[in-house]
């Protein structure tokens, strides 16, 4: 097993893989990327993460990829790692050329694909829930589009690490939560699930989807409206979803227990609910 990169069609392995010192991408974050895992021999939810590409390249108006053809290497990287449980990571910037901000021309996109182990949540950290801290809102108005600009993530979460919480929820000026560095949020209140609606303020998450289903296909009352500062102090239970963590319990924020400090029952439930559907390849 080893990891593995494929540069524009080019397979090898990571170590070897480069990238032009005058790539878009690396100059000026004018990229976009994907994240998608495996399990036990099966890419999770690839379609879902291919169409969200498809958005993010248009929103930057990135031309002329063949998502078809990423999609044939992204397997065959995967396949060459001999990984099981592993993260396949996109890339795709508007290519390489002389610095300047504006392109002088048409430019050919440069894509890279690399495969590694899938770490994901540890499971203490599944059963006893993470820390979050709360930080001000500071990215960009598209949100919506999942660029390679991380900065205002980047140092949100060195944040959290540094105070020991495991994610950083931002919080606008006006006072309302919409997601946090590297996770949607849910919150449960009265037994009804709620998460920020989709817009350009929040990613539109893969695993946010898929856990919104398992609840409405349950019978969990689950709603998208927006979630304040006051509502995620107050819920009864908040929980973080994403690709790696899947469903993760938040039990304090800034240091503050979430209601009685625990997991909580529906948080365990989608968890399960969750691991069910991966466990069936269930995710059209
Ligand atoms: N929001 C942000 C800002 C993220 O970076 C991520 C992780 N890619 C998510 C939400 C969760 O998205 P997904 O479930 O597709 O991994």
């Amino acid at each position: 097993m080893r990891e593995v990169a494929c540069v524009n069609g080019q397979f090898m392995p990571l170590a070897e893989a480069c990238i032009s010192v005058n790539d878009r991408g690396f100059l000026f974050g004018d990229s976009v990327y994907e994240v998608a895992r495996t399990y036990e021999g099966r890419v999770w939810a690839l379609d879902r993460h291919l169409e969200r590409l498809r958005r993010s390249l248009e929103g930057i108006q990135i031309e002329g990829v063949d998502l078809n053809a990423v999609r044939a290497n992204m397997l065959e990287a995967y396949q060459r790692s001999g990984f099981d449980n592993a993260v396949i990571y996109v890339q795709i910037t508007r290519g390489a050329g002389p610095r300047s901000h504006v392109p002088d021309g048409p430019m050919k996109p440069t894509i890279l694909i690399t495969v590694r182990l899938c770490k994901g949540a540890r499971e203490e950290q599944v059963r006893n829930g993470v820390e979050v801290i709360l930080v001000d809102e500071t990215r960009w108005a598209r949100r919506d589009i999942k660029t390679t600009n991380l900065l205002p993530n980047i140092l949100a979460l060195q944040q959290a690490h540094a105070r020991g919480a495991h994610e950083a929820v931002f919080v606008t000026d006006d006072g309302w939560v919409h997601e946090a560095s590297h996770s949607n949020l849910f919150i449960v209140s009265g037994g009804v699930v709620r998460t920020p609606p989709k817009g350009p303020a929040l990613l539109p998450g893969i695993t946010r989807d898929l856990v919104l289903e398992c609840a409405r296909r349950a019978g969990i009352p689950a709603e998208e409206l927006p979630v304040s500062r006051e509502a995620l102090l107050s819920a009864d239970e908040v929980f973080l979803t994403g690709t790696s963590s899947e469903v993760l319990g938040v039990v304090r924020i800034d240091g503050q227990p979430v209601a009685s400090g625990t997991v909580g029952p529906i948080t365990r439930r989608l968890h399960a609910l969750y691991q069910d559907r991966v466990a069936a390849g269930d995710d059209a």
